[in-house]
């Protein structure tokens, strides 16, 4: 690796937090009907709300807004703990260093949807959720709900992954070798650490069983492929997958064979059992051949250990039933309302129904969620339209997988809601050229993010 290169990246590292900074990261406060003030207690009572919402992000915003839209004299509060809105879409095309792409492209301002719909946020944690009193604990106080929705994405359960590892080691992995499916500060300290990277390879783990955004770490390992092979870095790009699952493989396989050589290498039935942060090495089990399971040991300059997700934990302190693998909200029905309560909605990553884990399939779940809330309102019901039983492409994801020329690949499912939940048929279609990726779909990307990040915050 040059000198001219480190130095570049050096300088590129002060000026993403630049923006980062510029684009709103420490400013104070957004305005709220609220009280922001951090000197109210915890104990308090702030006040009582129509509908409350848990989580600023793809389904929450997209539940207040919806809800303000059809009604202006509802009153309606969002509750999230950051201050600032960062994207995880899209943040795969910053770790390429795509043209035109930083941290500000990522970083959106709360300010603005709340001044633009009404509606009301506080920026606090929620603690508890006491559903006999209709109480929602936060760090700022105890707010009070007729109607309450849950959207508040995943966690990672690295307990349940690592038994071995004691507390300080978590944080210490969390810190040094960041999943980044959780936007804020992992995706700042991963893509620091590519862009201070020496020769050598990159890493990155698989989950195991369900997790957001399954195309995710895929498009990851393209992006940091095209940016390894931009930068001159040697090196590879390996991805220990516990299992042979990979969503989009084909189009990704075909993508990488052609574009990227044997820069990635896709290791199939790799489990990672442990990792030497000081030696920057990790171990794992490969189960590849059944009767010969082998511990192995390598190397990594930079590591994205994926940890297994869960459903946040505000879900369980809810206390509606759930899922026993992952700990998704069982729904009534087809529905957006959980089964067990009939004053508590859910959307997002957290819902039962068998549909993607995706912000566009977040935002769909949300304006089904509306229309449920807003008739109950109005004293009527409201069920998805079982003549149709069917909406099609309610979710598209797409994958850039090169650049110069910028080329995606992309996913869509139909929905069907004629059974006990709502389910989904996914399809990865093919270019006129015959191939996967094309530059018209590195366009749609584009043009899709802008388009979801226009309809949360304008
Ligand atoms: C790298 C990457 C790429 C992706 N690309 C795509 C893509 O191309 N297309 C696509 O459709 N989807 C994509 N996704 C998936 C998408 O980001 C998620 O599916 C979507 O964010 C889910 O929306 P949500 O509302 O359930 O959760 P989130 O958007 O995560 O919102 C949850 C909010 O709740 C807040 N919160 C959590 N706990 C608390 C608490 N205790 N108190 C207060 N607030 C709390 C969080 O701060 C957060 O703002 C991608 C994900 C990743 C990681």
């Amino acid at each position: 690796m040059s000198l001219n290169r480190r130095n570049l990246l050096k300088f590129g590292a002060i000026s993403v937090a630049a923006a980062a900074t510029m684009a709103g990261c420490n400013k104070e406060a957004v305005p709220t009907k609220v009280s922001n003030s951090s000197a109210a207690s915890a104990s308090a009572v702030l006040g009582k709300h129509k509908v409350v919402v848990i989580g600023g992000g793809f389904g929450g915003l997209s539940v207040a807004k919806g809800l303000r839209k059809k009604d202006k004299s509802l009153d309606v509060l969002v509750i999230e703990k950051n201050e600032t809105f960062m994207s995880c879409p899209y943040s795969n095309a910053l770790l390429g260093k795509l043209d035109g792409v930083d941290f500000g492209t990522l970083i959106h301002d709360y300010a603005q949807p709340v001044e633009e719909h009404g509606y009301g946020m506080l920026h606090a944690e929620v603690t508890n959720i006491d559903r006999a009193a209709k109480q929602v604990h936060t760090t700022k106080g105890v707010v009070e709900y007729e109607i309450l929705v849950l959207s508040p994405g995943i966690a990672y359960d690295y307990e349940n992954q690592f038994k071995s590892w004691d507390a300080e080691k978590i944080k210490h992995i969390k810190r040094v070798a960041p999943g980044a499916l959780i936007s804020g500060k992992e995706h700042v300290i991963l893509e620091r650490n590519l862009s201070d990277m020496e020769d050598g390879d990159v890493i990155i783990t698989i989950p195991e069983g369900k997790f957001r955004c399954p195309p995710a770490p895929f498009e990851r390992a393209s992006m940091i492929a095209t940016y390894m092979e931009k930068e001159e870095i040697e090196g590879k790009v390996i991805i220990l997958n516990p299992s042979a699952k990979m969503a989009k493989g084909p189009a990704f396989k075909e993508s990488w064979e052609e574009l990227h050589g044997d820069r990635i290498e896709h290791m199939d039935y790799c489990k990672i059992t442990d990792v030497d942060p000081i030696a920057k090495t990790v171990t794992y089990l490969d189960e590849s051949d059944d009767d010969a399971v082998v511990s192995k040991t390598i190397k990594y300059e930079v590591l994205n250990l994926i940890p297994n997700n869960k459903a946040n934990p505000v879900v369980e302190m809810s206390g509606v039933k759930t899922t026993t693998s992952f700990g998704k909200v069982v729904m009534n029905g087809c529905s957006f309302q959980t089964k067990t309560d009939p004053d508590i909605y859910a959307v997002g990553d957290v819902v039962g129904h068998a549909i993607p884990p995706s912000g566009q399939t977040a935002t769909w779940a949300a304006k089904q969620c509306v229309e449920e809330i807003f008739n109950r309102l109005e004293g009527k019901s409201y069920t998805l339209p079982v003549k149709t039983s069917t909406a099609k492409s309610a979710n598209i994801c797409y994958s850039i997988v090169g650049d110069k020329p910028k080329e995606a690949i992309f996913v869509t499912h139909d929905f069907t809601w004629n059974g006990k939940v709502i389910k989904s048929k996914g399809h990865v279609p093919k270019a006129p050229s015959g191939k996967f990726r094309s530059a018209p779909n590195a366009k749609a990307t584009s043009d899709w993010y802008n388009g979801i990040m226009r309809d949360l915050f304008a």
